[in-house]
């Protein structure tokens, strides 16, 4: 049975070995998927330690994402673009890496929230690693305008830069912008920051939203309330980040397996059994 895991510091909150021991189910895989908590100075010693032990590949969250992808010697385009890999298996070739993150969020806005990005005018807050991960693939849906906002604008900026290329070959205008300049309203607003976590300030302007506009908060659960409420009192329609969780982890086991589970199903199970 090959053996997979979500590796970070701390996963004891993690909620991947459910989705994909739910995901092996549906589709007849034989699997396992557990958590390996490595010290926050032994991601390299820890993960090789488990590759020798058998460990057949796994995801990567907080805060080992931008060392997964330094560590892993063949790397997707995608994970090039983020600089960050979240999930990674072992080939004959040596450690590959790719960043599935973004396209787990893409999909649940077109797929799961049936809203288009061609041609839609986004506004992606936040540009940490969870911002900076998911631009690419948000550009390669064609966006007519994506401003890319944070509290530190250097950030943005330099963030920006390293996707100016990408953005002109979508036609896609990209730009940085600080938190609270940004101008004109949004179709899709998606919260990359960690203000819900802390119960800080909504970190856009209210005149940014519109009724109708979709806005996406990474977060999930009882901390991502507080930004749901307000956001749906100025009219937005309000997803959290759970749906792009399970999506994340669905292209992963795709690219293990070979095998797409349906993450729908998955998505709608998850939710009933949060109440
Ligand atoms: P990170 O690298 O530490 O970045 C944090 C971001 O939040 C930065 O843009 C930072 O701005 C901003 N920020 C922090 N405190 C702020 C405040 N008080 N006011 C305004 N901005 C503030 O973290 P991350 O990895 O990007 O994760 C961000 C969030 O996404 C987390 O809540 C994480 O749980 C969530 N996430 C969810 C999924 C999913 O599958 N649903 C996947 C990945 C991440 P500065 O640059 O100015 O510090």
């Amino acid at each position: 049975m090959d053996r997979y895991a979500v590796v970070g510091h701390p996963v004891a909150h993690s909620k991947s070995p459910d989705i994909h021991a739910r995901f092996a189910e549906l589709t007849g895989q034989r699997i396992s998927y557990g958590r390996l908590e490595l010290p926050l100075d032994g991601f390299v010693s820890g993960i090789e330690a488990a590759r020798a032990g058998g460990l057949s590949g796994g995801n990567v969250t907080v805060p080992f994402k931008l060392e997964a992808f330094a560590w892993a010697q063949h790397r997707s385009a995608r994970a090039e673009l983020a600089q960050a890999c979240n999930t990674f298996w072992f080939e004959a070739d040596g450690v590959h890496g790719d960043n599935t993150d973004g396209i787990g969020l893409v999909r649940d806005i077109t797929r799961n929230a049936g809203v288009a990005l061609r041609g839609a005018r986004v506004l992606l807050v936040g540009a940490g690693g969870a911002g900076a991960g998911v631009l690419g693939p948000l550009l390669s849906e064609g966006p007519a305008e994506l401003v890319l906002s944070n509290r530190t604008v250097a950030r943005a900026e330099e963030v920006v830069r390293h996707h100016t290329a990408w953005a002109g070959q979508h036609g896609t205008k990209l730009q940085a912008s600080g938190l609270m300049d940004v101008e004109g309203v949004f179709d899709v607003v998606i919260n990359a920051t960690a203000t819900s976590l802390q119960g800080a300030e909504p970190p856009l302007p209210a005149s940014a939203l519109r009724p109708g506009t979709l806005v996406v908060d990474m977060m999930y659960g009882p901390a991502a309330q507080a930004f749901a409420h307000w956001a749906q009192a100025q009219g937005a329609t309000v997803r959290d980040g759970l749906g792009m969780l399970v999506e994340q982890a669905a292209e992963a086991f795709f690219i293990w397996r070979g095998v797409m589970p349906p993450a729908a199903q998955v998505l709608a199970e998850r939710r009933a059994a949060m109440g």
